[in-house]
This record gives structure tokens, sequence and C-alpha cells, in this order.
């Protein structure tokens, strides 16, 4: 992706299953870089809220279309995350409640749904500069994505919500049957599945730190950032020796 013009920098694509501390890693690789970060997840708990204010089934998919196709979706960058806003009212908090959840996980199984989604994120990435974290940017988004990284951790530690500041603690029961179940409907949907792309570097993160995660995906993007540099100045120089 190194010649599209008007580039501002890298695609950078994180992705991984619920918990794995993506939006975290996405949201300081962002400010480290000074590049947008867009948390793909958010646009699909938007929808999904969206359906439940108007009383929309989840489990239909061309209503869940029409809906998304009548709807206003945006993120705003923050120093943590995104800010995000469904026809103009500010819902980044309700999104992330228990009801939504759920419902977002089901809203993104359909394929149409899906594809109305990617077309957004495309666009929203294709000048480059982004960090966009989710489960299916380095496989479907963008698959040319320059940097490529799957997070993931053991469930006992996505689990917890805290993991980061207090890695020992257990989750519970409910949480961990809820975070399985939405592993396994990313899993195993039929369009854009949550699997690593072939040639993403994977960071089991279960044993790490953030810092060390942070550490590691810093290494990832500093070696490919010098690739590019080395590949655009052979180039510059080609070019001159050719004209
Ligand atoms: O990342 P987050 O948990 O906020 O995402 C909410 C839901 O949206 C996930 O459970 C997942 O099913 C779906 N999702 C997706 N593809 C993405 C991002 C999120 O299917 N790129």
């Amino acid at each position: 992706m190194v010649d599209a013009p008007g580039r501002r920098g890298l695609v950078i694509a994180i992705d991984g299953p619920a918990g794995a501390g993506k939006s975290t890693l996405a949201s300081r690789l962002a400010r480290k870089l000074n590049y947008l970060n867009i948390e793909t997840g958010a646009m699909y708990r938007a929808l999904a809220l969206k359906a439940i204010e108007n009383d929309v089934d989840v489990d239909d998919q061309n209503a869940l279309v029409d809906l998304a196709l009548g709807s206003k979706i945006t993120l705003e960058p923050l120093i943590d995350g995104n800010r995000v806003k469904l026809d103009n009212a500010d819902v980044s908090t309700r999104i992330r409640e228990k009801d939504v959840t759920e419902a977002a996980s089901r809203v993104s199984v359909h394929p149409k749904v899906r594809e109305w989604m990617v077309n957004k994120q495309r666009e929203l990435g294709s000048k480059g500069g982004v960090v966009m974290e989710g489960r299916d940017i380095g496989t479907a988004v963008f698959p040319n994505a320059d940097v490529k990284i799957f997070l993931d951790a053991a469930p006992e530690v996505r689990g917890n919500r805290r993991f980061y500041q207090n890695p020992v603690a257990e989750p519970s029961e409910a949480v961990l049957a809820e975070l399985r179940a939405r592993d396994e409907r990313d899993r195993t949907r039929s369009v854009s599945p949550l699997v690593a792309a072939n040639d993403a570097v994977v960071i089991d993160s279960t044993h790490m730190t953030l810092d060390e995660v942070i550490q590691r995906a810093e290494q990832i993007v500093g070696t490919k950032s010098r690739e590019e540099s080395g590949a655009r100045a052979s180039k510059e120089s080609g070019d001159r020796v050719i004209g």
C-alpha cells in the first residue's frame, strides 16, 4: 500500500476476540503515531442500539440494512477510544451496556450488514494513518493492510474486565459464558469469521502486561515503517535512474 495517492501513513489492523485489550492497544498506538483510531465494534454496537430502540428484530437482516441506510453513525477520536454518535446523539456509554453488547454480536452475523459496515470502514481508512480495530480488519476490510496484529488471550483473562490492572482476579461464570457465546458467534459466522489473517503477527497477551503488549506492537510497526521508507527510497532512486 506504499504508493496510494494522498497517503497519510500506514494502515494498521488490529483484530482479535472480545476483551483481549484491542481498544487499549489501538488507542495507545494511535496516540503515539498521531494516527486516527477507529473502533469498528462501536459501529456494530450503534446499529444494535438503533435496532433495540426501534424494536427491530436483530435476526432480521433486511430490516437491519434498512435501519443502517437511514442511520448516521459517526466515530470521533478521543484520547482513549472513540466518541460514538448515533443520529447526532452521543451513545458512547450506552452502547457498552449488556443488552447492546449481546445485540451487536447478533447484528454482526448478517452478510449484508457486514457489507454496509465494511464499505464505511474502508472509506474511513482509505487515506491511511489509521489504527483500525475489530474482528475482520486484516482479513476483509483491509486485506492489504501494512501491519496486521491479531491480539489474543485466554478466555479466563479476557473475561476479567480489569485484566490489565488485576490480572489474577477470576471472572465470574456468567461473564465467561457470555464471552464464549460471543466468540463462538464471531468464529462460526458464514461471512468474515474471526480468524487471524495468514500474514498477521499473533500476540498472545495471556501472560503479558499492557506495557509489554504495546512494546511488542510498536516493534512490529517500527519494522514495517522502516521497510516502507526503504522501499520508497529505493523506488525514488530507481525513478531517477530510469528518468
Ligand atoms: O469490539 P466490540 O466488542 O465492541 O464489538 C461488538 C461486536 O461487534 C462483537 O461482538 C462482534 O461480534 C462485532 N464486530 C464484528 N466485526 C468487527 C467489529 C466488531 O463482527 N470488525
